[in-house]
This record gives C-alpha cells, structure tokens and sequence, in this order.
C-alpha cells in the first residue's frame, strides 16, 4: 500500500490530480481540503472492494482491510502526527516518527506541481538527504543560501 500510494501521490496528485492535490499544498484556515476528495474516493473503492468480497470473491476480503488499516495510519500520521488535523498534543522528538515528520515538512517545502521530493507517507528516506535533493531540484534556492566564499 505505501509503494501505492508513493506512487499516487506522485504521479497522480502531483500530475493530472493536482487540481484537487493543490489545496494540501497551500496555507489555509479550513478544516477542509479539496485534496479531501481523494480521502472519499479511496474510501468509496474500499466499500465497494468490502462489497463486491462479502458478495461474491471473499479473497477481495483481506485486501479491503489492508487497505482500511493502511488508511488508519495513513490518517494518524499525516494528518494527526504532521498536519496537526486530530487534537493530539504529543509531537515525538526522536526516532522514526520524527524522521516521518520532517521528511514530509520537507515534501511540503514546495507548494508548486513540479520539483517536490518525499512522495511517501509511512516510509521516509533520511531528511538531510532529501534537503540535499530538494535543492538539486531547486538551484536557484541553493544560489541565494550558499554564496561563493560563504562557507
Ligand atoms: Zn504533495
Ligand atoms: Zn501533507
């Protein structure tokens, strides 16, 4: 599901669903988002996936409930953990967690379609590795926060 999903975010909410993806990516005081959306559609295909298994292939079963324990977490960390969305006060301040936290500020870093990095939500690379990679696809930033003869 998170390899699913990586891909989903990237080349689908970052390609042609950035209509509705964009939203996430800009500063607001709703409670809601367009990017929401996609929270409803993922979950009418698990109903249907519920559905269609308890009707007729019950192997659709075991796939429905990864998929809705996938989203559980999926609701817990990014929109609990990072997005602050759930009234959860604990902020953890080390270990994987807290990796998971700054790997998707970092992916937050760019509110543009293109030249995002960090696609995945319960699997994150290394931070400083994705900042280096962040201004690979960002050099005129790296220009104004590294001037030669600054180091
Ligand atoms: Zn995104
Ligand atoms: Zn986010």
């Amino acid at each position: 599901m998170e390899v699913f999903a990586w891909f989903a975010h990237k080349y689908i909410m970052h390609a042609w669903g950035w209509g509705w993806h964009q939203s996430h990516h800009q500063r607001h005081n709703r409670r809601l988002e367009k990017n929401d959306l996609y929270v409803v559609v993922f979950s009418l295909v698990v109903v249907g996936l519920f559905a269609l298994g308890a009707a007729r292939w019950p192997v659709l079963m075991p796939i429905a409930t990864g998929i809705t324990l996938y989203g559980v977490l999926y609701s817990l960390f990014h929109d609990g953990l990072v997005h602050r969305r759930w009234p959860l006060r604990w902020q953890p301040k080390s270990g994987y967690l807290r990796r998971l936290i700054l790997a998707h500020r970092i992916h937050h870093a760019v509110h543009t379609r293109e030249g995002a990095v960090s696609f995945g939500f319960l699997w994150a690379e290394d931070p400083e590795k994705l900042k280096l990679r962040l201004l690979e696809n960002h050099p005129r930033h790296e220009q104004k926060t590294s001037r030669p003869g600054s180091s």
